[in-house]
């Protein structure tokens, strides 16, 4: 086999049956045909339809000496810079068909698989730590083209660093068992984007100052594991009408809590497990960041340019162009995407072979774009909402203009660029994208993609390279006398 398509893609999650809880009900039925996750599922097969396109399939899949069929070019593992390009062009093909909303699009899971796989020999011959099970997850999920949520945080019961989390019952996700089928999982964690869409989850620790043995473990398991339940939060679509909801109808990709009720991880699944080192170690020396990084701030430079597309649009369709303020906003948009775009390119262009053989962007540039990013995205939607004013709230349904009051609404809705409808359509989208539920969970989600904005700018300050800059003002002082 080799990639699939969407039929294929949908046809093997109704088969899954995952247990998904909704609203405190089992889904029962198929998924796909469920109105909370109908849409996004839709939008999830057209990308994998995307990849058999005859226009760009060449951009979208590649050949590995070991399989005759073409395989998904996000687990293409990169060894030269052009080999990064690339992979960039398959992230924006995929990015610009849901125009960034979807942040686990099939390419960002696979991207880490494929970083695991490149980095695999970071485990090899450490106690509990099994490198081959990285390599067979990596040359199975090729094969089948599979696709991954994966879920790291711990639940939110008390952040102090001195908390230990001792309990009788587990409550985040520990190690309860090992017997000779493997381990025995009990807890929970969360979140998990697309918890339940998946064919598969990916579990690891994020290290942490006191880090329990029990819980440096990292596993792939199927989604349909027994005992392994997907909790959602409410759904934000907002209806299946694209013009009421363009975006949530669409791209609403949902985020569980996952709780493993004694699962047993089959030992052929288990990466590393009673292992605090390694577990610390290949987060940290893995390329897992450097090709995460990579794929997220594509998608983020996609989901930017659709934002200033959507700002302008409204500009032009109220006539508010000549008002210095408003090109200072935008222009906020446009520093915002050339700095990102330019922070990519810079990865590429400092990016160097790694001991195994991967071409490994420059990590300073990604981790520079993923501290930006958190904080101008908020000051986007912002921007949306402040150049929208009362357009944002004006903003009747589609079956209000099939109405008897639909006069009034052609009349007094009308823009000088567009008329009542269209202008509508806009204005929805803008209020979609910034103030529905779905818009304010992405403001959330791009504030926590990459963990906590604090601790990355913290993590960004520890890893930089200072020493030259300090020794130059020594020099300049004479205070080495
Ligand atoms: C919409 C959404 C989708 C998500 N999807 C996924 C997913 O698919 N998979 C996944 O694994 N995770 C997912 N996450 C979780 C995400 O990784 C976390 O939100 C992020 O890592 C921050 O952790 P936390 O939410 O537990 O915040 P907390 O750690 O609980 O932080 C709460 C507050 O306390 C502060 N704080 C806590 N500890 C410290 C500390 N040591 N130093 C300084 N400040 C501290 C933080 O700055 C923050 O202000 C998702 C989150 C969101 C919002």
């Amino acid at each position: 086999m080799g990639i699939i398509d969407g039929k294929e893609f949908i046809e093997r999650l109704n088969k899954m049956k995952n247990e998904i809880w909704l609203d405190g009900k089992k889904i029962k039925g198929e998924i796909s045909e469920h109105p909370a996750f109908k849409g996004v599922l839709k939008s999830k097969a057209s990308l994998y339809d995307l990849q058999n396109s005859q226009d760009i399939k060449n951009e979208m899949t590649f050949f590995s000496q070991e399989n005759k069929e073409p395989i998904g070019l996000s687990y293409l593992q990169p060894k030269t810079k052009e080999d990064l390009k690339r992979r960039r062009k398959m992230i924006e093909h995929w990015a610009r068909q849901t125009h960034g909303m979807m942040g686990r699009s099939p390419d960002y899971m696979n991207t880490v698989v494929m970083s695991f796989a490149t980095s695999a020999n970071i485990l090899r011959g450490r106690e509990n730590c099994f490198p081959e099970n990285i390599q067979s997850l990596y040359e199975r999920a090729m094969k089948h083209d599979l696709s991954f949520t994966h879920t790291f945080i711990t639940p939110q019961v008390n952040r102090s660093q001195v908390y230990l989390g001792f309990s009788n019952e587990p409550i985040s996700a520990k190690v309860i068992d090992r017997n000779e089928k493997g381990l025995v999982i009990k807890g929970a964690r969360l979140l998990a984007t697309q918890g339940g869409l998946t064919d598969e989850v990916l579990v690891f620790s994020a290290p942490r100052l006191f880090f329990d043995p029990n819980e440096a473990f990292a596993f792939s398991i199927p989604s349909n594991t027994e005992g392994l339940k997907f909790i959602c939060r409410e759904s934000f679509v907002g209806g299946e009408s694209a013009f009421n909801y363009p975006l949530s109808s669409q791209y609403e990709e949902m985020d569980c809590i996952v709780v493993f009720d004694n699962v047993l991880v089959p030992w052929d699944c288990v990466f590393y497990y009673d292992n605090v080192d390694a577990a610390t170690d290949f987060l940290a020396e893995s390329s897992f960041y450097q090709f995460a990084y990579h794929q997220v701030i594509t998608r983020q430079i996609v989901k930017t340019e659709f934002f200033l597309g959507v700002a302008q649009l409204l500009v032009e369709t109220i006539n508010v162009g000549e008002y210095q303020h408003i090109h200072e906003k935008l222009s906020e948009i446009i520093i915002g995407l050339e700095t990102m775009k330019a922070l990519l390119e810079k990865s590429e262009n400092d990016a160097e072979l790694d001991e195994w053989g991967s071409m490994r962007p420059s990590l300073i540039p990604l981790k520079v774009a993923s501290n930006i990013f958190p904080k101008i995205y908020p000051r986007f939607s912002e921007i949306i909402q402040i150049i929208g004013a009362s357009g944002m709230i004006s903003i009747p349904t589609e079956s209000a203009f099939d109405s008897e009051i639909q006069l009034d609404l052609h009349k007094y809705l009308q823009a000088d660029g567009l008329n009542a409808e269209n202008r509508v359509k806009l204005f929805r989208l803008a209020w979609d994208l910034t103030m529905s539920s779905f818009g304010t969970r992405q403001t959330q989600y791009e504030r926590y993609f990459f963990g906590d904005p604090i601790r990355l700018s913290s993590a960004l300050y520890k890893d930089y390279q200072k020493d030259n800059h300090v020794k130059e003002i020594s020099k300049f002082l004479n205070l080495n006398n």
